[in-house]
């Protein structure tokens, strides 16, 4: 009986180190959960797994909650960084790509009931339309944020704005002077829109962040904190020499289990 129950044991834990990492060392440091929508996903989108689900989001945050974790703005790390106010204990960095309306509906109410601070990064050229750049056959264009909402949700004090250039292009395979564009340009119109500075920026599906030349334009367009999609928890203090900030995907279909690992390990799944 001890022995089959000692089988039965190895078999559970070979199973469950072949899908996930509870048996990597806890990792410290910022930790950057990337979304991308919330809400359900539509009919026809084969990026399925970038939809996270009022239901799932909200719990979530309720974990952030009871494990003490304290979202902050970039603007709240790079006061840190000079010197003038420290971070709270257990920072954490809630990150969306793109800027969708879905999350000024559906994410933002859920971040109010918190209290809860996140940054979204915006497409310049994409705002009061549609996420163009994605292909409708395999992604269905649904709206993105307004300037309108946008400004609502920064002078409720709890979203900050990050750039994701001005219209969602692979950097790596556009000319560098276009890259730049997208770099500098959205900087600076955001900045003239949103009357803040820009601190973070994210390279459109990830691409460029470790390509040599991308990176030193983006540092070179004056944003602090550069984010990838690579996955796992940069450490604290950063260094932007030691390259750009990794993020935590979390994915749709997640488990509460995935999302603990994430938090705690830098990784859920292999
Ligand atoms: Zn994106």
């Amino acid at each position: 009986m001890i022995a089959t129950t000692a089988a039965a044991a190895v078999a559970v834990a070979a199973v469950a180190s072949a899908r996930w990492n509870w048996w990597r060392l806890k990792v410290k440091g910022m930790p950057a959960l990337m979304y991308h929508k919330i809400g359900d996903y539509p009919p026809g989108s084969q990026l399925r797994k970038l939809w996270v689900t009022v239901k799932n989001f909200r719990k979530q945050m309720e974990y952030l909650k009871t494990q003490g974790f304290n979202p902050i703005h970039f603007a709240d790390w790079h006061a840190a960084e000079k010197g003038s106010k420290p971070l709270p204990a257990n920072p954490v960095l809630i990150t969306f790509d793109d800027g969708y309306a879905n999350n000024y509906e559906s994410a933002f109410p859920i971040l109010r009931e918190f209290d809860f601070k996140a940054n979204i990064f915006l497409v310049y050229e994409t705002m009061d339309s549609h996420n163009s750049w994605h292909d409708p056959a395999g992604e269905p264009w649904i709206p993105m944020l307004s300037w309108k909402q946008a400004e609502e949700m920064q002078n409720s004090g709890l979203i900050e704005f990050g750039s994701h250039t001005m219209k969602h292009r692979n950097l790596p395979a556009i000319s560098m002077d276009e890259t730049r564009w997208e770099l500098n340009e959205s900087k600076k119109r955001l900045e003239e829109k949103l009357g803040r500075p820009l601190l973070g920026f994210a390279y459109p599906y990830g691409a460029g962040a470790y390509h040599p030349e991308i990176r030193r334009a983006a540092r070179e367009a004056g944003y602090r904190y550069d984010f990838a999609v690579k996955q796992g928890i940069s450490p604290l203090p950063w260094n932007p020499d030691s390259g750009p900030l990794r993020r935590l995907f979390i994915r749709g279909d997640d488990t509460m289990y995935d999302f603990h690992l994430n938090m705690t390990r830098g990784k859920a799944r292999f």
